[in-house]
């Protein structure tokens, strides 16, 4: 199965992509977990991206396009893939249909979750991650047994430096003017699925499951 699932900073895209893969075995694919990767590690791709990142602005195009391209020619990659957070924009989509065409992935379908400002903002600043194994939490909705650290592997939970209302903000308006019109180019293709994401996980999910259950 070879899907997008797409939506503003906080929409869910991270906490539904980790039930996706429980029931379809492809790979998650996440472009802002993979550049986090690369700044914890300080390598070149992570030193340029940086900056971008905790400003909320999005990564130029020329960095991620080589990210994705590599990642999508790995093994795993022949069962499918998940892709979370790219493409973000209309040249990343263009690259992305290259690329699918030339592994024989074209993409099946496009979840676009969707969630009101005021619940971004509640959800973002909310939400603490686990640095070391990526679990995400919620001070309120979805808290960690112990206050401050990872039920999973113990480590100390973080906010992310980008997880604030300013930087949703920024992250919104890159939203409306560069990713929206990606969606538009799939919905072109009948391929979006919109999902009111302002619902608890399970029934998001429940959704998430139907749609996919048709493209089976
Ligand atoms: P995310 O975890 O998906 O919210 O991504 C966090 C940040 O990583 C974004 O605000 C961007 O700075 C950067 N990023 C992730 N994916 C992309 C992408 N496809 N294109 C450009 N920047 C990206």
């Amino acid at each position: 199965m070879n899907i997008l699932i797409m939506g503003p900073a906080g929409a869910g895209k991270g906490t539904m992509s980790d039930l996706i893969i429980q029931t379809y075995d492809i790979p998650h694919i996440s472009t802002g977990d993979m550049l986090r990767e690369n700044v914890r590690n300080n390598t070149p791709l992570g030193l340029e991206a940086k900056g971008y990142m905790e400003a909320g602005k999005l990564v130029p195009d020329a960095v991620i396009n080589g990210m994705v391209e590599a990642r999508l020619q790995e093994p795993d990659c022949e069962k499918g893939y998940l892709l979370d957070g790219f493409p973000r924009t209309l040249e990343q989509a263009n690259t992305l249909t290259e690329i699918a065409e030339r592994i024989g992935r074209p993409v099946q379908a496009v979840i676009a979750l969707e969630v009101s400002f005021d619940d971004l903002v509640v959800r973002i600043t909310g939400r603490r991650i686990c640095p070391k194994c990526g679990a995400i939490y919620h001070i309120v909705n979805k808290p960690s047994k112990v206050e401050g650290i990872c039920d999973v592997c113990g480590a100390e939970l973080v906010q992310r430096k980008d997880d604030t209302v300013e930087q949703l903000k920024v992250r919104m308006d890159e939203y409306d003017n560069n990713t929206k019109p990606v969606i538009e180019f799939y919905g072109d293709k009948g391929l979006v699925h919109t999902v009111n994401a302002g619902k608890p996980a399970d029934e998001v999910f429940a959704e998430i499951r139907e749609i996919l259950g048709e493209i089976e």
